[in-house]
């Protein structure tokens, strides 16, 4: 939802229910955390009572802990975290469930796969960032295929096959491909695909929906 129309907020979420989108992903940001501001919680209430579409946060915040109860009564379906972004993503994460939300964990693109490993019966999706979170308009970081397919591998072979990959950031219509067969599951549509300018929503959602 960062990447619509934000002064015809309720015309692009009806394109995008009318496409048939299945998530809409509500980017908070807190300018510390990454440089820049983003959606808020108001405008995540305002979504859930505009829409059916369920709502998937992506919480860009130090301490996301302080947020996840305001989330949940906005009317979150999912929530994810950064593991940079507290020192216990474990108790935040089981905090989520425990407010009734999905629990995501989103990890940069420098951060490890492993650093799941302990966190991994904690988790409903991992959130992979495609490029440095902040800003969209940037370009695929090209060893994030590589850390989708390895993040894939490593779910499954700990019997994960449940949890689901989303990849954020230039999630392109060259690139979408690539990301599928690696085994992403859930795909972030941004200015690259999505919300292209010169083509409208519908249209980009029928084309990226023709590629996988
Ligand atoms: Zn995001």
């Amino acid at each position: 939802m960062a990447c619509a129309d934000i002064l015809n907020l309720e015309r692009d979420v009806h394109c995008l229910e009318e496409a048939g989108i299945e998530l809409l992903h509500i980017d908070i940001m807190d300018g510390v955390f990454v440089p820049n501001f983003c959606l808020n919680i108001d405008i995540l209430r305002a979504l859930n009572k505009l829409t059916n579409i369920p709502l998937e946060c992506h919480l860009m915040i130090n301490d996301p802990e302080r947020y996840v109860e305001d989330i949940a009564e906005a009317g979150a379906e999912y929530l994810s975290i950064h593991y940079e972004a507290t020192p216990h993503a474990q108790r935040a994460l089981a905090f989520i469930r425990r407010k009734g939300m999905k629990a995501g964990i989103a990890l940069n693109p420098a951060t490890p796969v492993d650093v799941l490993n302990y966190i991994i019966d904690d988790l409903d999706l991992v959130t992979l960032m495609m490029i440095n979170p902040g800003f969209a308009g940037q370009k695929l970081i090209p060893a994030m295929i590589r850390k989708i397919a390895e993040t894939r591998g490593y779910l499954n072979s700990r019997g994960k096959e449940n949890v689901e990959i989303l990849v954020d950031g230039n999630v392109s219509i060259e690139n979408i491909p690539l990301m599928v067969e690696a085994g992403a599951t859930i795909l972030v549509g941004g200015t690259s695909s999505v919300f292209r300018e010169g083509h409208s929503i519908k249209e980009s959602v029928e084309l990226v929906k023709s590629l996988y």
